[in-house]
């Protein structure tokens, strides 16, 4: 299907995927004037708020509350369509963005916000058997795994010693270190209660990363902290210990060491969109494309990518960390560069304004670092760490029930949304080498899970 361009005067502009990046350009561009027309090309039939996925995997929050109806947030902009599709390619020379089925959307200008996908770095088993958590159905299959594996120990507690309750969680940053303190936590304070027969004590939280230390983009008194909170709390971090292979059943650093387990949480790297791989476009290491300052394509002023999948420069040499704030003010930026266009001004550079960073470690726990410098630890960076996410979160509805969820589970250390509803309760198996005891089908890694 491909659209008439400047129907009623208004120029095209397709935004594809409605993630933080692609949602700040919607908004953005439904005040430019003069005013243009939008589509919104998005797989999913919702906006997930990635940050905490970590919360869905360990039964603190339900689906519901972190993703949102993208037609229900992009309703209220006037002259913005959305459909539900997945973006195969683009036709530069054409103007035309391709999906999987075969439609084309002409476009006057496009912004590509794509995001990113989890980059396993060729090591061997990591692909097959390792629990990524870069989506809903990622984190709806930890969970159903995480709590399968101690009805089974239950039954059987010999599967302990076969690692059924030994998480090993790979990558010492924000992810690895906010997941591994959620796991202990759902371990050492709600499951050791629905499970009175079992030693919860064998339970291991192993928090593996290569470097000789946790948080690499945070001062050192903050990672000092962060790991010696997650010490005390009983997490087993492994600082200077990189993974070399995994199986269903262990893990094998690099030292030689063997760890028996059937849950291997990746939260090492990411790489850009598969997308960024057929486009064409000159790339950078991971997979993000080159922008120049504007964050157009060089030689497509037309084109614009942002977020996780722009290879936009920081103004030192390297690149935006793949985090919130840049896809966000990269993708006000992308749709103001269009604003500039239509009214023939002069286009201007990307500049970011660091607004700090923060992690969370656990209950009580957080290290926030301000740009002035100024660092905070413990409770007061938990609380806004808490206050952050919450206002970050799409939904009023979907705001009070994290917040309820989280009082409640402060309160009364329960996390009520330990339930399995995955259809499969175990990682995707190798083609023809399903694990002994589990689904012979193979998961594939987007399969919609009802929860
Ligand atoms: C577990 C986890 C925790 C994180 N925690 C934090 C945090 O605490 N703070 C922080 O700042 N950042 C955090 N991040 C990073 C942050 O979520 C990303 O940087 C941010 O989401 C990037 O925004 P984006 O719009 O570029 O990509 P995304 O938010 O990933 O959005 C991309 C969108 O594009 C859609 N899409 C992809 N391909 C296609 C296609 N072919 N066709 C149509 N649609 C498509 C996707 O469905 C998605 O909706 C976290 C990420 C993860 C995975």
């Amino acid at each position: 299907m491909t659209k008439p361009r400047n129907r009623n005067g208004s120029p095209h502009v397709v935004v594809v995927g409605g993630g933080f990046a692609g949602l700040a350009a919607v908004k953005t561009l439904s005040k430019v004037k003069p005013p243009v027309r939008v589509t919104l090309l998005e797989q999913h039939n919702y906006h997930l708020f990635q940050p905490l996925l970590y919360q869905l995997a360990t039964g603190l929050v339900q689906p519901a509350d972190i993703a949102h109806p993208v037609r229900g947030i992009v309703r209220r902009y006037r002259r913005t369509s959305v459909k539900m599709a997945n973006v195969a390619g683009v036709d530069f020379d054409a103007r035309q963005v391709l999906t999987d089925e075969g439609r084309r959307y002409g476009y006057d200008y496009l912004i590509l916000a794509a995001g990113a996908t989890t980059a396993t770095f060729g090591i061997p088993g990591v692909e097959e058997h390792s629990f990524p958590l870069k989506s809903m159905p990622d984190a709806l299959r930890l969970r159903a795994h995480l709590l399968h594996q101690f009805e089974l120990a239950e039954n059987d507690p010999s599967q302990i010693d076969r690692g059924a309750l030994t998480v090993v969680v790979v990558g010492g940053g924000p992810t690895g270190v906010e997941m591994a303190g959620a796991l202990h936590e759902l371990f050492k304070h709600v499951l050791v209660h629905d499970f009175p027969e079992l030693d919860i004590t064998q339970s291991r939280v192993v928090l593996l990363e290569a470097t000789d230390h946790l948080l690499t983009p945070f001062h050192p008194n903050s990672r000092r902290h962060a790991l010696d909170i997650l010490n005390k709390r009983g997490v087993e971090v492994l600082l200077g210990q990189a993974l070399e292979r995994a199986t269903p059943d262990e893990v094998r650093l690099k030292d030689g060491t063997v760890v028996p387990t059937r849950t291997l949480v990746w939260g090492a790297g990411v790489r850009a969109h598969p997308l960024a791989d057929v486009l064409g476009l000159e790339q950078t290491r991971g997979g993000r494309i080159v922008v120049g300052d504007d964050l157009s394509v060089p030689g497509r002023p037309e084109v614009f990518v942002v977020g996780d999948l722009a290879g936009a420069g920081d103004g030192k040499g390297g690149l935006l960390p793949q985090v919130a704030q840049p896809a966000i003010q990269e993708a006000r930026h992308a749709a103001l560069q269009i604003q500039h266009s239509l009214d023939g001004t002069p286009r201007t550079g990307f500049t970011y304004k660091d607004k700090g960073i923060m992690a969370t470690i656990g209950r009580n726990a957080a290290v926030t670092e301000l740009p002035s410098g100024a660092r905070f630890k413990g409770v007061l960076a938990w609380y806004m760490w808490l206050v952050l996410h919450l206002a970050y979160i799409v939904g009023f509805r979907s705001r009070v029930a994290v917040l309820v969820n989280w009082i409640w589970s402060y309160l009364t250390y329960d996390r009520h949304a330990r339930i399995i509803v995955a259809v499969e309760p175990w990682r995707p198996a190798r083609p023809g080498q399903p694990p002994a005891g589990e689904p012979s089908e193979a998961a594939p890694s987007e399969r919609p899970v009802v929860g």
